[in-house]
């Protein structure tokens, strides 16, 4: 068996879906069919925030469709670009929590570590788009540190793989990670934050399951998906995959005006991920990253929203919905009655 860089890389491997993506938003409007009029806002707003979109997610976009759901988290639009009071850089302070590279502690118990800075895609809505990544590129000597951070903390009980996207690392990195932190004692689980097998089904080899689930640590992949149609059979026979290997599988959305504002697609929404086994985690309302300001809901439209799929769907299917505030020790979850509708 050849290994590494010398293998031929598939024509299908997530690899090379990665590096196929398109970069370029002339491309993106002219696959899908689009008005020429998008162009310009298109290319002035990804000067701030580049676009990046996988040819497996374009695949699920309808054509000719400006207000695609799936469109609108990718395409690079003017509204990012006015000045809003109130929205900032970074608005959750990570870059305070940030003490060591790698390493992001700012909830109890719990540890992130950026084990990739890239992503496979980039949504506009991102409370990162403007988090120094580039800073989180470990050499072999801070990967060490970061373990030793965490050998020493014996508060910590999991290690929570993030990023960027962690499943933009490779295998080979993944398996050499996680057997250095199951042999951590004082951890008992390992977490895996992710949104590249939502829009790189691919991404799910073998190799990646072997090298998450070979140690005795349980794991949990919390996916990353907002709306029902990014749900396709790929995705589907990944997802079995990874629950055939004994992985939970939980799901977290961040609410989106005009991708997933309306009772119906979340209705939508939790139905599909209950249909693959994935439980609705959380649902997030929107951060005040400045440039994201037009996926905006007011929280008291977010807690009708949510007190209304209550009253439709089993508990288990509603997403808590929670804020992130910067300095606290956990997400601080938005107060949600139920409403009965008709
Ligand atoms: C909220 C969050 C966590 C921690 O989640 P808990 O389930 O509250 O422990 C980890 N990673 C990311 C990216 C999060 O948004
Ligand atoms: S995949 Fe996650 S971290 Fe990356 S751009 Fe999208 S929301 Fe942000």
């Amino acid at each position: 068996m050849i290994h590494g860089s010398l293998a031929p890389v598939e024509s299908d491997s997530w690899q090379s879906l990665l590096a196929s993506s398109i970069t370029d938003p002339r491309t993106l409007l002219e696959r899908l069919n689009l008005d020429p009029a998008l162009l310009d806002p298109a290319l002035a707003a990804s000067a701030e925030f580049a676009l990046r979109v996988p040819e497996p997610y374009l695949a699920r976009m309808q054509p000719g469709n400006p207000h695609d759901p799936l469109l609108r988290q990718v395409l690079p639009v003017g509204e990012e670009l006015l000045a809003q009071p109130g929205y900032q850089l970074d608005p959750l302070g990570e870059q305070h929590s940030n003490a060591r590279p790698g390493i992001i502690h700012k909830y109890h118990g719990r540890l992130l570590l950026v084990v990739s800075g890239g992503c496979a895609i980039n949504c506009r809505y991102c409370f990162r788009r403007h988090f120094p990544y580039a800073d989180n590129n470990l050499s072999t000597e801070q990967w060490h540190q970061a373990l030793d951070y965490i050998r020493q903390d014996p508060s910590l009980s999991e290690v929570i793989y993030s990023g960027g996207d962690p499943l933009a690392a490779n295998d080979r990195r993944l398996a050499w990670l996680t057997r250095e932190i199951a042999a951590i004692p004082h951890i008992r689980r390992l977490r895996v934050h992710t949104r590249l097998p939502v829009v790189i089904p691919q991404r799910v080899t073998p190799e990646l399951i072997e090298a998450l689930c070979g140690t005795r640590l349980p794991v949990t992949m919390v996916l990353h998906c907002n709306h029902a149609n990014e749900v396709d059979r790929h995705l589907g026979s990944a997802v079995q995959r990874l629950r055939a290997a004994g992985i939970t599988l939980l799901n977290q959305a961040v609410l989106l005006r005009g991708v997933n504002d309306r009772l119906d697609q979340q209705l939508e929404l939790s139905e599909t991920l209950g249909d693959h086994g994935i439980l609705p985690y959380y649902l997030h309302v929107l951060d005040h990253v400045k440039g994201a300001q037009h996926f905006h809901i007011d929280d008291r439209q977010a807690q009708t929203l949510v007190g209304q799929m209550l009253g439709r769907l089993p508990g288990f299917l509603v997403p808590r919905l929670v804020r992130e505030v910067a300095g606290r020790a956990g997400k601080l979850p938005l107060p949600v009655e139920l409403i009965e509708i008709e």
